[in-house]
């Protein structure tokens, strides 16, 4: 009997009794990464040691049960099922879940995940397994980022024509996971770098953690002429304190121009923490499963375009309809 997967405030496996990210309080939950749309606080949590850690300071709670896994190591989850934890490449510690259940095989649970390989984060894993749940968050052909370093390079020039300007470069990036793999790209460029104040408290547990990153006081507004700040999107009241800043967002979304024209930023930079839509299709002929349930972003389109290629493929909450090959 093949496996059931429920979808509501993330997935849940009746089967076995565990959900998998889920969004409301459970009362045991596979948690992928530290990311607010990915947890909550569970009774009983499976994760990575990074993701126990970061979750401990972005949701603590009392009395959670966590069974930290390390990447690659089996452990029995139930007494049918084995669980395996792989790297997702998403953010530092964010992993993949793999179920392995005598009765409905193997099941590959991706949470977030980007293929190429980032500068803060483990490298992607594509284990086999025959039924796969994966994020399609940018599942349409027209998302194709240009190489890493391509857009790095821009994003240093950016930087170094906004202080030779006698303005602030200010790069708009997610506290968790954006700015840790930002901080890191810029390493090597000499470039002097603050961090808003959470942003610099959760790079410091990223640090704890094992990353190594370069000089990264944080946000001082008595003296951060002349340096790059890295902040979250929305923090008004820090941009109030920067005299001229210059705003740069970095994200994928940056591929639309809809998406620049509509933002008052005077650049973006599409670097993204997800895979794109190339790597989404490579990410399946890798994992080769018999079939596939698709989440988040373009998960009607996505799933559409692989059943075009003949492989069993339907958003999650939908059944498969062979009829999708037709579109
Ligand atoms: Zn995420």
């Amino acid at each position: 009997m093949a496996w059931v997967i429920h979808q509501k405030h993330g997935i849940h496996l009746p089967q076995i009794g565990w959900s998998l990210d889920a969004t409301r309080r459970a009362e045991r939950a596979f948690v992928s990464h530290a990311h607010s749309d990915h947890m909550a606080r569970h009774a009983e949590v499976v994760c990575t040691r990074a993701t126990a850690r970061l979750m401990r300071a972005r949701l603590p709670a009392k009395n959670r049960a966590e069974h930290i896994l390390p990447f690659g190591h089996t452990e029995q989850l139930t007494p049918d099922c084995t669980v395996t934890l792989h790297p997702a490449g998403h953010i530092y510690g964010s992993a993949q879940i793999l179920l392995d259940h005598a009765e409905h095989g193997t099941l590959l649970y991706t949470g977030d995940f980007k293929l190429h390989p980032g500068h803060a984060a483990e490298l992607c894993a594509t284990p086999r397994a025959d039924t796969l749940v994966m994020e399609t968050t940018f599942g349409l052909p027209r998302y194709v980022f240009p190489p890493a370093a391509k857009i790095i390079a821009n994003l240093i020039t950016f930087c170094r024509d906004t202080l030779a300007a006698g303005a602030t470069p200010v790069l708009l990036c997610y506290s968790l996971g954006k700015s840790q793999e930002v901080l890191r790209a810029l390493a090597g460029s000499g470039l002097p770098i603050m961090l808003q104040s959470e942003t610099h408290r959760l790079t410091r547990i990223c640090a704890q953690l094992g990353l190594d990153f370069p000089v990264h006081p944080e946000f001082d507004p008595a003296t951060h002429a002349g340096h790059v700040v890295i902040c979250p999107p929305h923090a008004p009241g820090l941009l109030k304190r920067i005299p001229s800043p210059r705003t740069a967002s970095i994200t994928g979304w940056a591929l639309d121009s809809r998406f620049f024209h509509g933002s008052q930023n005077s650049a973006a930079f599409p670097l993204s923490d997800h895979a794109d839509f190339p790597s989404l299709l490579r990410f399946v002929e890798l994992v080769q499963p018999q079939r596939v349930f698709t989440v988040h972003g373009f998960a009607k389109e996505f799933a559409a375009t692989l059943c075009a290629r003949g492989i069993e493929a339907s958003p999650l909450g939908q059944a498969y309809q062979p009829e999708l090959r037709l579109a």
